[in-house]
């Protein structure tokens, strides 16, 4: 199987593969993104641009 680089990171933009990172709705987010996240607190101020970011995915899906 190839491994084609064919999904963007929403956070990062860096492209990966499939098995790289997760899929969620109309986007994708790569491994370190996802664990970035996850580690993230919510006071933290980096909190509000991975939901700003996040929120890009679902606007982008109803529009
Ligand atoms: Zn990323």
């Amino acid at each position: 199987m190839n491994e084609i680089r064919d999904h963007h990171c929403i956070i990062c933009g860096t492209p990966k593969a499939e098995g790289e990172g997760i899929r969620i709705v109309s986007g994708f987010i790569c491994e370190s993104c996802e664990t970035e996240m996850v580690q993230t607190d919510v006071q933290d101020a980096k909190y509000p641009f991975f939901i700003h970011q996040m929120k890009q995915l679902f606007v982008e899906k109803n529009a």
